[in-house]
């Protein structure tokens, strides 16, 4: 027999509980047992005042942004919305059935208005930091550092030369733009080049192609992690360009050492990060540097490379295969190298001239003034904890790899730094809270019965 549904919609009273409507095994329901605000919001307090009317509720907001982040839900419109409807989020964001999810356009107007001023969003990803600690999920003695790019939400068809722009003008005044000029240094630093493009709607993003993408606006996301549980222990956004990546990872170990006393042995890292500046800072810092050297040095072409000739470290010369010496007049030239050069009358009479320096009245060799640390992390190269490092080295790729492909999380939504800022950190919250609620083994809370 045919069956009719003959359920009554407009039923005045409901018998209905949330809570025995959130699947006891609901990733939400996983998380919820991890995520602790209260000392959040204790510490937002001082950002809000004490007369007027009520803000949304900050932790209502968090628990939003977390839902949106963790189901891959970009739009603010959109998770208003899905709030709404979806029962489980209701339950998550500590809403009723009938409550009011807020209005998408006063939910922007407080994420960007005072959460932005207040590093809400820091305090919350220490706090889940510190919960993961709690765990026994950071061991804090080997840790990975690697940088991905995510889009920038600025136009690639709109790049302009930095001089070309007139700040002055109504139309480019905004926050993005403000913080930029803000931000800009009266001395930059020589080693680090000038933009050639900017984009005028966003212009602390990079124009950049790294990874093998189309050429785009975009920012570095930066990640730190601990390598025995992939627990990302901080993280930094950057404009996509590497020298600002590499210079990150001191900002935030600094930081990881602050905040959490959290000093690894190890640190593992790709070629980008085997500068001989960036090798020697981590060997001062009594970090072992498991990272392949960024090096140049080896020809292919035949002739010999730099290994071929040795360095005299007391008379600071290097002597070639013919036994001739190589020295330096100790000038540091604009690639930050000190040049060592043979004799011209020794290479004019050496029989070794072809298969040396063909093309060059005499041989040059190039040395990194921090060329010690960078054969130190050559010397670390062969040992078992570096090719350990080297494997764990994956975790963080793989990170970024979720975050895009299972997150959604390809293209930012809030412009400048302190956008990209704040969207990182929400993101790394988001994944340390899924791994935390997946390695924890805290038993999910059961349903309630009626
Ligand atoms: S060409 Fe000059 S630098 Fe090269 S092996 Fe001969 S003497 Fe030495």
């Amino acid at each position: 027999m045919m069956g009719r549904q003959d359920a009554d919609q407009r039923r005045f009273f409901y018998d209905f509980c949330l809570d025995d409507h959130v699947p006891g095994d609901h990733l939400l329901r996983r998380i919820d047992a991890v995520l602790d605000l209260d000392e959040v919001r204790a510490q937002l307090k001082a950002h809000y005042s004490l007369i007027g009317r009520p803000s949304v509720d900050p932790e209502l907001m968090i628990r939003m942004l977390i839902v949106g982040y963790c189901f891959g839900i970009r739009s603010e419109r959109r998770l208003c919305e899905e709030v709404h409807l979806n029962l489980a989020y209701r339950w998550f964001c500590r809403l009723g059935l009938e409550d009011p999810v807020p209005d998408h356009s006063t939910f922007s107007l407080n994420r960007h208005g005072r959460f932005r001023a207040s590093d809400a969003f820091r305090l919350v990803f220490e706090s889940v930091v510190c919960r993961c600690m709690e765990a026994g999920l950071v061991g804090g003695e080997g840790f990975a550092v690697d940088a991905s790019v995510l889009e920038a939400d600025a136009s690639r068809y709109h790049g302009v030369a930095p001089d070309e722009i007139d700040w002055s003008d109504p139309a480019l005044n905004s926050r993005a733009a403000r913080e930029y000029l803000a931000a800009l240094d009266p001395a930059p630093d020589p080693a680090r080049k000038t933009p050639k493009v900017i984009s005028p709607s966003d212009p602390a993003s990079a124009w950049t192609a790294k990874a093998n993408k189309r050429v785009q606006f975009g920012y570095g996301l930066n990640y730190l992690i601990d390598n025995d549980h992939a627990i990302i222990v901080d993280v930094e956004a950057t404009p996509a360009r590497t020298y600002d990546e590499v210079l990150a990872t001191r900002t935030m170990l600094n930081r990881t050492a602050r905040r959490f006393g959290l000093k690894p042995k190890r640190l593992a890292g790709d070629t980008a990060y085997g500068t001989g500046r960036s090798l020697a800072w981590l060997i001062e810092q009594k970090i072992e540097p498991h990272i392949p050297v960024w090096d140049r040095s080896t020809r292919d072409d035949g002739t010999f490379s730099r290994s071929d000739f040795t360095y005299d470290a007391p008379n600071d010369r290097y002597i070639c295969p013919a036994g001739k010496t190589l020295k330096t007049t100790g000038t540091l030239h604009s690639d930050n190298t000190y040049r060592y050069v043979a004799l011209k009358r020794d290479c004019d009479r050496c029989p070794l001239k072809a298969t040396c320096c063909p093309k060059a009245p005499a041989r040059r060799i190039p040395r990194d003034p921090n060329e010690d640390a960078r054969d130190y992390a050559r010397s670390l190269s062969d040992s078992e904890p570096y090719a350990l490092s080297r494997r764990q080295r994956k975790k963080v790729e793989m990170l970024f790899a979720h975050l895009k492909r299972h997150l959604g999380f390809e293209r930012l939504r809030l412009r400048g730094l302190s956008g990209a800022q704040d969207e990182f950190l929400i993101a790394a919250t988001v994944q340390n809270l899924r791994r935390l609620a997946k390695l924890a083994a805290i038993p999910p809370p059961a349903p309630q019965t009626a």
